[in-house]
């Protein structure tokens, strides 16, 4: 599949499972100097590959008749400088919630580890702009996940379907947070409990043949 082909079809697929509504929400994905990115403007469910503008890393236009999506001088800033290859950045509700109302999600699961553990919720600054890039830019230090603060969430990945899974794991993990607040105090994992985690994946056990 090309790399615009990807975008249409995990535009397509964001739409569907309700991670995001309208034009809001936008992907992109890498290839050597090239970043092919959603359109400014366009609603992801219905995007064709001549629609998905193609940028170079220093955000000049290469190919398309669209402008690329507003939030392209993020997903170009967080390509400077960490190895992720696909981006997807959606307003999805639980992980929004949580972005609203706090300033880190904590590890409620050893599945967040996959994440980097705790998700960071980067400063609020004005959509499209500079700040918020430097702001998640600096929130995902480390990690394959970060929440914007009144904004949304943003996952990176090696694939755009790793960026793609990593954002419907952010959004679970939000909502097993937010759910779990309106049954009682969800207990945090404790830093022992997520090494002994690492430690035991970096260790199955390996079961005898008969
Ligand atoms: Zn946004």
């Amino acid at each position: 599949m090309s790399l615009r082909e990807q975008l249409c079809e995990y535009g397509r697929r964001a739409v569907e499972l309700g991670l995001v509504i309208g034009t809001s929400g936008n992907l992109s994905v890498r290839q050597g100097d090239l970043v092919a990115v959603t359109p400014s403007g366009a609603a992801l469910d219905r995007l064709t590959p001549e629609m998905c503008p193609i940028v170079d890393v220093e955000g000049y236009l290469v190919e398309g008749e669209l402008q690329p999506s507003s939030e392209t001088p993020m997903h170009l800033a967080v390509y400077e400088t960490t190895d992720a290859q696909a981006i997807v950045h959606t307003h999805s509700v639980f992980g929004t919630v949580v972005a609203t109302t706090m300033t880190e999600l904590p590890p409620v699961h050893y599945n967040a580890l996959l994440l980097g553990g705790v998700v960071r919720v980067a400063e609020y600054a004005t959509y499209g702009t500079p700040e918020l890039a430097a702001n998640v830019r600096a929130a995902l230090t480390g990690k394959r996940a970060a929440l914007m603060a009144n904004h949304g969430g943003v996952t990176i990945g090696a694939t755009l379907e790793e960026a793609f899974e990593a954002t419907r794991l952010l959004e679970w993990l939000c909502e097993v947070y937010v759910r779990g607040l309106g049954v009682g105090k969800p207990t945090i994992l404790t830093d022992e409990q997520l090494a002994a985690v690492v430690e035991r994946a970096c260790n199955p056990p390996q079961f005898p043949r008969r």
